[in-house]
C-alpha cells in the first residue's frame, strides 16, 4: 500500500467531518464575534489570538467553527495534532482510560500506561544506548527538567541556547528562549547561568558560513564566555521553531554533539515542535544521524493531550535523587493512553512518510512562488514543516508586515495560517498529517493568492 493509499484509507475515520472549505459566514462570522466578547471580558487579555474563530470540531485536515464555517487547518494546534484532531485510535484508547480512572498520581500509585510511554521514547527515540524518560506536562515543564537533570549529573551550573531560540514561557524557559517581545518583555528577572550562541542561519549567515564554520563560531563563545568546565549543557531545537524555521546548515548539530562528548556537557535537543513525524523523520535529530544525550518531547507527543517527555541516557537521567523529578499530574494516564495511541497512529499509517510527501507537494508550491517573487527569500524546513521568509523586494530585510498581510488574508479565506521568526516575518505551515492533498493543495493556493495581492 502506498502512502497516498494509507492516506485515503485512513480518511474515513474523519467521515464525520467533511474534508471541505466551506464559508458561511465572513470571518469572523457573528457566533465567533459574540465569544470575543465574552473571551476579552472574561480571558486576560495576556493570553492573545491568532485567528478570532471558536472552534467547535475538528478532524483531518479541517477546523469547524462556532458560525458553520469550515476551515483547511495548516497550524495543528501549533505542531500538536500532527496525527490530527480526534484521531480514532488516540479518541478509542481515551473513551477507555477515562472510564477505568482519570489520575492517581503516578508518584502515589503508578499505573502501566506511563511505563509504557517511557518504553516507546526509548524505542524511537536517537540512538540505541540504555535509556529512561521522566515525564511531564508541557514543553517548557520538560525543557525545565532536562536542565535539572544535566545540573544534577555534571554537577555545573551554566546552559548555552541559541539565538532565535525558544524553549518556553516559564521562567527559566523565559531566561533561554531568545525574542523579548512578547515572550519576555517586562517579566524578568530571569533566571541565572544562560547563555546564548550564535546559530547556524544558511539564508542570513556569510555565504562561506558552513556547519562547521558556524558550529566553530558557537563553539568559540562557549568556551571564550561560559567555559566547558562550568557548562552543564547545550539545549537546541535541532529545527528552530517559533525563531523562524530555522534549518541550521549541514553539519553543524553533530559538530556541536561532538564538542559537547567531548567536554561532558550534556547536548539536549528540544524537539518539543520538530518531534514525532514532523519533518519527516521520527524525530529531526534524525536527519543527521545525531543522537542527543536528553531528548525533550511534548506537542505532537499525545494527539492534543498535555503531556511532555524528558528522555535520555539511563545514567544522566538516573543522577538526581528520589523525589528530585515529577509533579502532581506528569504521565496522567489519559495523556500516557493518548500518546501511546498517537504513536500507534504514526507507525500503522506510515506517517514518517507523509510528512515526507507533504514535503515534496508543499516544496514544489512554494519553490514556484518563489521563483516569480523575489520578495520571498528564503523556502525552507523539513517534512510537514515548512515556511517561507519574506523580505522587501531586492534585500535581505525582513517584512513583517508583508507576512502580517499574507496570514491575514488566508485566514479571512477560511486558512488557519500561522507566522513566526524573531523579525516577525516567516509565514510557517504545520499541517496535521492527516490532511488530504486537495486541502493542502487549496491552503496554498490561497496563501499564493494572498501573495499575488499584496503586489
Ligand atoms: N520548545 C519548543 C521548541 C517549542 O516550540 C515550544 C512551544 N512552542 C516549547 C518548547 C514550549 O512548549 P509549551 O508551550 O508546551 O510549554
Amino acid at each position: 500500500m502506498t502512502t497516498s493509499e494509507t492516506r485515503s484509507a485512513s480518511a474515513s475515520p474523519t467521515e464525520g467531518l467533511e474534508q471541505r472549505r466551506h464559508l458561511m459566514t465572513e470571518i469572523p462570522g457573528p457566533r465567533s464575534v459574540e465569544l470575543m466578547a465574552r473571551k476579552t471580558a472574561a480571558v486576560a487579555s495576556g493570553v492573545g489570538t491568532t485567528m478570532p474563530v471558536f472552534a467547535v470540531e475538528a478532524s483531518g485536515g479541517i477546523v469547524k467553527d462556532v458560525d458553520g464555517n469550515s476551515l483547511i487547518d495548516l497550524g495543528s494546534g501549533i505542531a500538536v495534532t500532527t496525527v490530527g484532531n480526534s484521531a480514532p485510535r488516540v479518541v478509542a484508547a481515551v473513551r477507555e482510560q477515562v472510564e477505568a480512572f482519570t489520575h492517581t498520581c503516578f508518584m502515589v500509585t503508578p499505573y502501566e500506561g506511563y511505563i509504557a510511554v517511557a518504553e516507546a521514547l526509548a524505542r524511537l527515540t536517537p540512538g540505541d544506548h540504555a535509556k529512561k524518560s521522566a515525564l511531564f506536562n508541557s514543553g517548557a515543564e520538560a525543557v525545565e527538567n532536562a536542565v535539572k537533570i544535566a545540573r544534577a549529573h555534571t554537577g555545573r551550573p551554566a546552559v548555552v541556547v541559541f539565538d532565535h531560540a525558544y524553549h518556553g514561557r516559564t521562567n527559566l524557559t523565559m531566561a533561554m528562549t531568545s525574542k523579548s517581545m512578547p515572550y519576555k518583555s517586562g517579566f524578568g528577572p530571569f533566571a541565572p547561568e544562560v547563555y546564548r550562541a550564535p546559530m547556524s542561519y544558511p539564508y542570513r549567515d556569510a555565504k562561506n558560513m558552513d556547519g562547521q564554520l558556524a558550529a566553530r563560531r558557537a563553539i568559540s563563545i562557549m568556551e571564550k564566555q561560559v567555559g566547558a568546565g562550568n557548562l552543564a549543557a547545550v539545549v537546541i531545537e535541532p529545527i528552530q521553531g517559533e525563531g523562524g524555521f530555522i534549518v541550521p546548515a549541514d553539519g553543524f548539530l553533530a559538530e556541536l554533539a561532538e564538542w559537547c562528548t567531548a567536554h561532558d556537557v550534556v547536548f539536549v535537543a528540544d524537539e518539543v515542535q520538530t518531534g514525532f513525524a514532523r519533518t519527516g523523520a521520527m524525530f529531526a535529530c534524525d536527519h543527521e544521524g545525531v543522537v542527543p544525550d536528553l531528548i525533550v518531547t511534548a506537542k505532537g507527543i499525545a494527539g492534543g493531550f498535555p503531556l511532555s517527555a524528558v528522555t535520555g541516557r539511563a545514567e544522566m537521567m538516573d543522577a538526581p535523587h528520589v523525589a528530585g523529578l515529577g509533579g502532581t499530574y506528569g504521565g496522567n494516564p489519559v495523556a500516557c493512553a493518548a500518546a501511546l495511541a498517537t504513536i500507534e497512529t504514526i507507525e500503522a499509517e506510515g506517517l514518517v512518510e507523509r510528512a515526507q510527501e507533504i514535503e515534496r507537494l508543499a516544496l514544489g508550491v512554494l519553490h514556484r512562488l518563489q521563483a516569480d517573487d523575489d520578495r520571498i527569500g528564503d523556502v525552507r524546513g523539513r517534512g510537514a514543516m515548512l515556511a517561507i521568509e519574506l523580505v522587501v523586494s531586492g534585500s535581505d530585510e525582513p517584512d513583517a508586515a508583508l507576512a502580517g498581510s499574507i496570514a491575514a488574508a488566508a485566514r479571512a479565506a477560511g486558512v488557519i495560517t500561522l507566522t513566526c521568526g524573531t523579525f516577525g516575518n516567516v509565514l510557517r505551515l504545520l499541517p496535521p498529517l492527516s490532511i488530504s492533498d486537495e486541502l493542502l493543495t487549496e491552503g496554498l493556493e490561497e496563501i499564493a493568492s494572498a501573495l499575488a495581492a499584496t503586489r
